[in-house]
């Protein structure tokens, strides 16, 4: 990156990142998050260059790394890691249709999957399908999440015994691409189309 030239003609959402030359010394005096070099002012952070033309400066605004912290009522998106007869343990990729980084663990309870009742989570989940839920319990570890309503549950699911995508052919029915097998999940109204999104 320390190469980089700042262009001010672009837009100023563009990036500059620790190294960037942003200006020369004699246009501009450098602000915070910013260092001067002999003759550049150069960015000391990742974030936005702000110009402020009355004091002749330039600074850059530090990109905050927000966190996203989970809530009750947040819809998430995730792959299952695990399915057993009580519980699904799900690894949460999206919240709120953002992308986490590092992950959260969310479990869903089998009374939590469905309306109908189910005797055992995995006659309609599978290890690998990807789910749409809601977080029903924030302040717990792992969190709490439920998979019951039209648009929560399973978005996209691959066979289970040859891995090829399965299309949806009927309510919670599914049927292999490949192998022509039909498998049983609790899908979502919208399953397949690759919308990540959810509204309310
Ligand atoms: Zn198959």
């Amino acid at each position: 990156m320390i190469n980089e030239i700042y262009d001010r003609t672009k837009d100023s959402d563009v990036l500059v990142y620790p190294g960037t030359r942003i200006a020369v010394k004699e246009e501009f005096l450098g602000g915070s998050g910013t260092y001067a070099g002999e003759r550049f002012i150069f960015s000391a952070v990742t974030g936005n260059v702000v110009i402020d033309l009355e004091k002749h400066e330039i600074s850059v605004l530090p990109k905050a790394k927000t966190a996203t912290i989970p809530k009750n009522g947040d819809i998430f998106v995730g792959g299952v890691v695990n399915v057993s007869r009580q519980m699904v343990t799900i690894a949460i990729h999206y919240i709120n249709n953002k992308e986490v980084n590092p992950t959260y663990t969310l479990v869903t309870h089998v009374s939590q999957v469905s309306r109908e009742y189910l005797d055992s989570a995995d006659e309609v989940i599978f290890h690998g399908d990807i789910v749409r839920g809601k977080i029903i319990d924030a302040k717990t570890i792992p969190l709490q999440g439920s998979l019951v309503g039209s648009q929560l549950g399973v978005i996209l699911s691959n066979c289970s015994s040859c891995g090829a995508r399965l299309k949806k052919i009927g309510r919670n029915k599914l049927k292999c691409t490949d192998c022509s097998k039909i498998e049983r999940r609790k899908t979502t109204i919208d399953y397949g189309n690759g919308h990540l999104a959810f509204k309310l």
